[in-house]
């Protein structure tokens, strides 16, 4: 049998930039490591991917993607943990939505089992740039775009599949500090029958005037109400939201196709239900958030999303009213949460739902 010639090909860099670190100074997406994986698309079908060296890539003014959007991309983790393994946290789910975000946007899926061996190949690769510490990870961009060079609205016949790895720091350098949000009413993210449901660039470019002028004000966040009514909670943009009302933890229902459907929202739902919390998905109106804070029954508001698992909203500010949730604190559910997620990652929890996939060296 012979397995190596089935890998992906790897050509790596002349000398690794890795000492030029500084592991003290990370934050989010500003370092990236030596090698990237790349695969084209071209007359129809993928070719095979390889892992080259990270360095500029060349394109023409004219490539599709420039002028018409076609990118869609992912976010997940590679922990180093306890034992000295490397984890990857659901990325299964990952592979699933790229293809998701693919046929909405027109672009040719990826095989998953493909996909599973880009990453894990990659992290092997890039072992030694997984920082070490609890709350850190080396964050995976897949991004996926038309590559094609014409002007002219229709779909790119070839597409380029991308994948940086970027060491990061947790996201909480001072402890599970709450973020404050401004409730978005007079723009919108997403729309029932739009882009809301894929990972999709042209979601972010549409929040990005709304996020310049939340954070011009003192905000840390957007919450979007949804694109119809403006009155239903969506999401944050890039994290999902979560209100404990009562004992009960709600989240607003993907059915309205606006909201991106969030591996770690699936991942705190599934914990939660195990953990006897009464969970309920479903349409909430930014009223009934005001009334149950009204009835002194909104305990806790949280954010979820990969980058930093969970993030506790101490304040919400709607049509200028302004509420302080949990006396600005992380609330017990929240931080119940965290500390589940980060243990099972990190392998300091026992993983019952086989959600780590353990990266085999190659
Ligand atoms: C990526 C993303 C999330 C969070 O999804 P996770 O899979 O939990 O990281 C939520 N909302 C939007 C708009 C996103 O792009």
């Amino acid at each position: 049998m012979n397995v190596i010639e089935d890998r992906i090909k790897i050509t790596k860099v002349k000398k690794s930039k890795i000492e030029n670190v500084n592991w003290n100074t990370l934050g989010f997406g500003k370092v990236f490591s030596d090698h990237i994986f790349v695969v084209d698309y071209i007359n129809g079908q993928w070719e095979e991917g390889k892992i080259i060296p990270y360095s500029d890539m060349a394109f023409e003014p004219t490539m599709c993607t420039l002028h018409y959007g076609q990118t869609i991309f992912e976010g997940l983790k590679a922990y180093l943990d306890i034992n000295g393994d490397v984890n990857i946290f659901r990325p299964d789910r990952n592979a699933k939505r790229l293809n998701n975000s693919a046929t909405r946007l027109v672009m040719p899926e990826y095989p998953e089992e493909k996909f599973l061996e880009a990453i894990n190949d990659l992290v092997a690769v890039e072992k030694d740039w997984i920082p070490k510490e609890r709350g850190q990870a080396l964050y995976l961009r897949p991004v996926m775009f038309g590559s094609s060079n014409f002007l002219g609205v229709h779909s790119s016949d070839n597409y380029k599949l991308v994948i940086i790895c970027s060491p990061v720091a947790s996201y909480y350098a001072a402890g599970l500090k709450p973020v404050s949000i401004l409730v978005s009413h007079e723009y919108v993210r997403a729309v029932r029958g739009g882009l809301g449901m894929a990972k999709t660039a042209a979601n972010y470019a549409a929040s990005l005037l709304a996020g310049k002028e939340a954070k011009a004000k003192g905000f840390d966040q957007v919450l979007w109400l949804d694109g119809v009514h403006q009155e239903y909670v969506d999401e944050v943009g890039a994290m999902n939201i979560m209100f404990v009302i009562g004992d009960e933890l709600v989240t607003p229902t993907l059915d309205q196709g606006s909201i991106l459907p969030g591996v770690t929202r699936e991942t705190v739902l599934a914990l939660a239900k195990e953990k006897g919390i009464k969970t309920s998905e479903r349409r909430i109106r930014i009223s009934e958030v005001y009334d149950a804070h009204e009835r002194g029954e909104l305990k806790e508001v949280f954010g979820t999303g990969t980058a930093a698992i969970i993030s506790p909203v101490g304040k919400l500010n709607y049509k200028g009213k302004e509420i302080v949730i949990n006396n600005n604190e992380i609330g017990p559910v929240a931080h119940d949460m965290y500390e589940t997620i980060v243990g099972i990652q990190r392998g300091e929890l026992e993983d019952t739902h086989g959600w780590i996939h353990k990266v085999a060296s190659i």
